[in-house]
């Protein structure tokens, strides 16, 4: 196959707060290659952290200053000399935000996957519920809700979820549900609280016009809080917690495009209240759980059993655009980015 261009988008600059769209990441358009197709990338929260200084060290590595950024998707297989990948086939894995890519060894892509999609999905669903966000959710809810040693969950116990309309949040919600609890849940737009009840939330708020504490103190107490935001619904949580909940830790979007963490002031509840904290991160937890993941998850969502809401953006160009809205909250479901219509 001749040359093809192979626009891309560069990690330009470290940012000190948001993320600047043509500024942080920058569009180039100059590149050529001899091409797999990407199709669909997935923009995550967890891509602000990326964009650091390479000398501090985190639970992932820094991008590469002047190389393409790069993530979870899905790629069409439009060339292939290894035997287990054919033309025509989708390939799940790690992709550079470009829009072909040449691979030496399926190991590059990471988890590469081939994926059947027998359920006959949208191919974006695989980098949203049926991708990494869905295994969070799936993964931690087994291991740390459904959790050797405890009673089986049911009505008595309440979950609290914040960043519920998200990929993770909103999956949480309804494995929550699936188990029996009372799950009350937070987000940050009534577009978002309407997504919440029809799903089955009990108690969905707006945290930007209700006080957390005070729903919690009227619904509680919480056993498990899901918490993928931190500083003041933190708070709340530790304080309307019951004696010996479980605090699963997911992450703390308040805290990713500032400075410093916020100083949460009641800590003291840990020990007073016997509480358990779990943090973890996804991808230790993958070889337990993803065959289990690809038999029941693909399926529950197309039984609707699991419902999801996605936010497209078209071409890579968008993608400056994209991750700033996931830090700021403007996106209305799971954020991706469309790169090849076919
Ligand atoms: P998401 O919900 O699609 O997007 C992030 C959401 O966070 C925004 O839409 C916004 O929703 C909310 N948010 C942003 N700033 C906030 C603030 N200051 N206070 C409260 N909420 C804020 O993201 P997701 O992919 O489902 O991820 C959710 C969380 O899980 C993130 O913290 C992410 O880092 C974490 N995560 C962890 C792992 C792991 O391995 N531990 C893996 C995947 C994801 P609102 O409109 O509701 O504010």
């Amino acid at each position: 196959m001749a040359p093809v261009r192979n626009a891309c988008i560069i990690f330009n600059e470290i940012p000190l707060g948001y993320p600047e769209p043509g500024k942080t990441v920058v569009y180039d358009s100059s590149q050529t290659i001899d091409p797999d197709t990407v199709r669909v990338l997935s923009i995550d929260p967890y891509m602000r952290g990326r964009m650091r200084d390479p000398s501090i060290t985190s639970y992932t590595p820094a991008f590469d200053l002047g190389k393409p950024l790069d993530n979870f998707g899905v790629g069409l297989v439009v060339r292939s000399e290894n035997p287990s990948v054919k033309v025509g086939q989708h390939l799940y894995g790690f992709y550079a935000f470009q829009e072909y890519s040449v691979f030496k060894d399926l190991s590059e892509l990471r988890r590469a996957r081939v994926l059947e999609n027998r359920e006959d999905l949208p191919w974006s669903v695989y980098v949203g519920v049926c991708g990494m966000p869905g295994q969070t959710a799936f993964y931690a809810w087994n291991e740390f809700a459904i959790v050797h040693g405890h009673s089986p969950l049911g009505q008595d116990d309440v979950v609290f979820v914040t960043a519920g309309a998200g990929p993770v949040g909103s999956t949480v919600i309804q494995l929550a549900k699936q188990a029996g609890c009372k799950v009350i849940a937070s987000a940050g737009s009534e577009e978002k609280i309407a997504f919440l009840k029809s799903i089955g939330t009990d108690v969905a708020f707006n945290y930007k016009t209700e006080k957390t504490l005070d729903i919690l103190q009227r619904e509680g107490p919480i056993n498990i809080y899901w918490d993928n935001v931190g500083g003041e619904s933190l708070e709340a949580a530790l304080d309307a917690a019951a004696p010996h909940a479980r605090f699963i830790m997911c992450g703390m979007i308040t805290s990713y495009n500032t400075a410093d963490d916020y100083p949460v002031k009641n800590l003291s509840q840990i020990f007073a209240k016997s509480l358990t904290l779990y943090g973890f991160t996804v991808s230790p937890l993958h070889d337990k759980y993803s065959d289990r993941f690809y038999n029941e998850v693909p399926q529950m969502v197309k039984e609707g059993k699991i419902k999801f809401t996605e936010d497209v953006s078209r071409g890579l160009e968008s993608t400056g655009e994209a991750i700033l809205d996931v830090q700021k909250g403007r996106n209305k479901g799971k954020k991706v980015i469309l790169v090849a219509e076919k």
